[in-house]
């Protein structure tokens, strides 16, 4: 952008989507507002996997992030997929990955990740307990239940999974649709139950663990399940993971009985099947879950929504006009995002395949592939983790 004035973000969530924006607008010198509607900062889940494309995107914005972040986080080392019995079907090599995608495997509680892109922020940039109501896109326009109106020359709906704005800007897209899976989260203490990298697949479901800093483990599973699970009882504690997993290999049973039974986080899972048919309307941009909810298989989601915060930055850094770089940012997410959130929810359908069949070619697939050497099942990765565009790679756009 060319001119004087410093032009205008504001910002609705301040989740990872959200707060890598204000980041990355700050960075190319706009002026950011991020509102969240929660009085504390307060991200939902416990961690996640940071995958080197992520990585490579936050390089691109000033601040030393990527640093900040490794010293947050464990650097995973070799892990891959088991078996039930705890034969590996598929093992990565964390130095040959190191190698082809420039960036380590990362493991970052939600909490410290969210807490740092908060200390980046420009002072007094975060207005938290404040909820948008509506948007005008045309007009650039944010009212907030209050009554107060915010106006800016670009407004980034960033407001997750539940979006508000993303019905208002596209009435009558399907919203998010339900996956046929569920989800559970927790952290352990890892001493004695080993750093076991990776995820087991089992028979209708997948058990995971990822080491941590400090001496814990993130302990994840995911099920297919018929529908929704209804809350409370004991299907939010660790008994249903017992049920559904405590038959797995070691360390699997010590694992699941180290978990605070009401610290266990359960989610089902939702995934944006049919595309937005844009990512952008009048001044407004939409990014993260809001616009492109997948399934957690390919730990992709908060990586997206760190690729789409980067490129929207650029594309409106390198355009005439905001409505030429909004045009070129749907241009640059939409068909990335779209095969993101069907390769997820494919990937989940492996992860949990419930048929003895499916799971024996699966599992034949897997270790074939396996027999190629460690580069072959990296190599299944590329499409996710070799990410190029101008944004991060400095070309000048075509
Ligand atoms: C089980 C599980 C495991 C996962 N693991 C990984 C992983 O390993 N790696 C990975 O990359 N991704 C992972 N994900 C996906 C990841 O959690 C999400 O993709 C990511 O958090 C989305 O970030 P976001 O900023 O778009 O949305 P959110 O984090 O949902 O943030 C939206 C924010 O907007 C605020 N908000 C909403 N409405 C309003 C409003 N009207 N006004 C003001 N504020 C508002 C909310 O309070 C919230 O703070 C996982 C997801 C699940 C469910």
């Amino acid at each position: 952008m060319t001119g004087t004035a410093r032009q205008r973000a504001i910002i609705i969530g301040a989740g990872i989507g959200g707060l890598t924006a204000a980041l990355a607008l700050a960075g190319k010198g706009w002026d950011v507002q991020v509102i969240e509607r929660t009085p504390k900062l307060k991200p939902v889940g416990y961690a996640l996997a940071m995958a080197p494309n992520a990585q490579r995107a936050l390089d691109a914005i000033p601040g030393g992030i990527v640093a900040r972040i490794h010293a947050l986080a464990a650097l995973q080392g070799d892990g891959g997929i088991r078996n039930a019995r705890g034969a590996w079907l598929s093992h990565n090599d964390s130095a040959i990955a190191l190698e082809r995608y420039g960036h380590p495997f990362v493991a970052v509680r939600r909490a410290e990740l969210v807490g740092m892109l908060h200390s980046l922020l420009p002072e007094g940039s975060l207005r938290l307990g404040t909820m948008a109501a509506t948007v005008n896109a045309h007009e650039g326009e944010v009212t907030l239940d209050t009554g107060e109106v915010l106006r800016g020359d670009l407004v980034v709906a960033a407001d997750g999974i539940h979006s508000r704005t993303r019905p208002a800007l596209f009435p009558g897209h399907p919203a998010p649709a339900f996956a046929g899976l569920t989800a559970w989260q927790a952290v352990i203490e890892a001493d004695g139950v080993g750093t076991h990298i990776g995820t087991t697949w089992s028979s209708g479901g997948e058990f995971g663990m990822l080491p941590l800093a400090n001496g814990w483990l993130y302990v994840f599973a995911e099920a297919a399940v018929d529908a929704p699970m209804t809350r409370g009882g004991h299907e939010d504690g660790n008994a249903e993971l017992t049920r559904r997993f405590g038959h797995l290999h070691a360390p699997i049973p010590e694992a699941i009985a180290r978990i605070d039974a009401s610290s266990v986080l359960r989610t089902d899972i939702h995934s944006m099947r049919v595309p937005l048919p844009s990512f952008n309307v009048g001044r407004v941009a939409i990014l993260g879950d809001a616009a492109h909810a997948m399934a957690p298989n390919l730990g992709q989601g908060a990586c997206q929504a760190i690729e789409d915060a980067v490129t929207l930055a650029y594309c409106l850094s390198v355009a005439g006009t905001v409505a030429d770089g909004l045009a070129d940012y749907t241009a640059a997410r939409l068909p990335r995002t779209s095969l993101m959130v069907r390769r997820s929810e494919a990937m989940a359908r492996l992860a949990t395949a419930r048929h003895p069949l499916t799971r024996a070619l699966r599992n034949g697939m897997l270790r074939a592939m396996g027999l190629l050497g460690p580069s072959a099942a990296l190599r299944q990765a590329d499409f996710v983790m070799r990410w190029e565009h101008p944004a991060v790679s400095g070309a000048p756009q075509s």
